[in-house]
């Protein structure tokens, strides 16, 4: 097995905003806690550095005049006539350089495409890619390129015939569900917290394709309240069957960490002990894993999940040089890998009884109506 991680410090030189909850600087701060704990050490492992795609890539995807607009709010000026493509709003505003650093986001995510498809790497992470709400022809929740639909389009044409895409982002892959709502070539999984309680209000179980993609599209909304144990469950029941049935060439995973419980933006309740365990059912599930960060706003908590990711990707153990040992003073036992893992949490019982009986819902749906299309008894 390769492995890449896909990284360059120009990220750290965008920024949607002092007070915008998307910070391109996590994926720095990955970087140093993955050096920190020796997660680059090993000769299979390499970290690539992206330079921005051209236009035309996204243009792969997305409409001309839409591109046309995110040009001109490249300077970081303002004009009413942008709304109409979602740029200029809270979620969406215009800064400088948005359509540089959407590029680079996009080349950072194509890097891994090439990688994948010329067979130099079998497992690649690029932290700050995975915007899966960005539409054809407009911008929406902190999403400004597809780079998911462009990355899932290049590797088709590069000889992969199925691809499974996941999102375990809190929030519904919306966009990379329009793009693929009809085709039977890719197999398009979401977990996230319901469309009744969460932006995009959508990603409800009976969205299930269309056409030749009937079958093909799986949602599996999830209760506020969810937690690990609830969340590994689910998941296990639902995907792994479905992965074994398909048999990707290719898993792209949007492994967003907006899913905590500490995440300013959601309602879900999970750690990244759960959120690991996850990572490593993916991880399982196929040779070939292009991993994208998505969405994640305590960011202290995403940098050690996403650290935590990075060392399931690759079957290490994270080991900290420097366990013990804080300004010459010696601290007790557990201060190293331990220090990455969130401690336990557990919901109330009457919580957890309700979140099960909820999720027992959505299952038994996707059972009896996307399983029998795959086979799957
Ligand atoms: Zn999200």
């Amino acid at each position: 097995m390769k492995s890449a991680f896909i990284y360059t410090s120009k990220f750290d030189t965008y920024s949607l905003g002092e007070h915008h909850p998307f910070k391109p600087y996590k994926a720095t701060m990955v970087h140093e806690l993955c050096y920190r704990y020796g997660l680059f050490n090993e000769p299979w492992i390499s970290i690539e550095e992206p330079v921005p795609a051209p236009e035309e890539a996204a243009l792969e995807y997305h409409s001309k005049e839409y591109m046309g607009v995110l040009k001109d709010a490249n300077s970081g000026s303002f004009d009413f006539t942008m709304l109409e493509h979602g740029l200029g709003t809270g979620d969406n505003p215009v800064f400088k350089g948005v359509y540089d650093f959407s590029l680079l986001v996009l080349g950072a995510t194509l890097l891994g495409t090439e990688l994948m498809a010329s067979r130099k790497a079998d497992v690649i992470f690029s932290p700050v890619g995975g915007l899966h709400h960005a539409g054809y022809d407009h911008a929406e929740g902190f999403c400004y390129i597809n780079d998911i639909v462009i990355a899932i389009k290049r590797l088709l044409k590069s000889g992969f015939r199925k691809i499974l895409y996941i999102d375990i982002d809190a929030h519904h892959g919306n966009g990379v569900q329009d793009a693929f709502y009809d085709t039977d070539e890719v197999l398009t999984i979401s977990f996230h917290q319901n469309g009744e309680t969460l932006y995009p209000w959508g990603g409800f179980e009976n969205e299930t394709g269309t056409g030749k993609g009937t079958g093909y599209n799986v949602n599996v909304p999830l209760p506020e309240y969810t937690d690990d144990e609830s969340y590994v469950q689910i998941f296990r029941s639902l995907y792994t069957p479905l992965v074994q049935a398909f048999k990707p060439d290719c898993v792209v995973a949007q492994i967003g960490l907006d899913t905590l419980k500490r995440d300013p933006l959601t309602n879900l309740r999970l750690t990244n002990n759960g959120y690991t365990e996850v990572i490593e059912e993916i991880r399982k599930s196929c040779p070939k894993v292009l991993a994208l960060g998505g969405g994640g706003y305590s960011v202290p908590d995403v940098v050690r999940g996403w650290t935590l990711a990075w060392a399931v990707l690759n079957d290490l153990k994270p080991y900290d040089p420097y366990q013990g040992l804080v300004s010459g003073v010696m601290l007790p036992q557990g201060q190293g890998y331990e220090d990455l893992r969130d401690p336990p949490y557990h919901l109330a019982e009457k919580i957890r009884h309700d979140v099960q009986l909820y999720l027992k819902g959505k299952a038994d749906y996707i059972k009896e109506k996307i399983f029998p299309l795959h086979g799957i008894r």
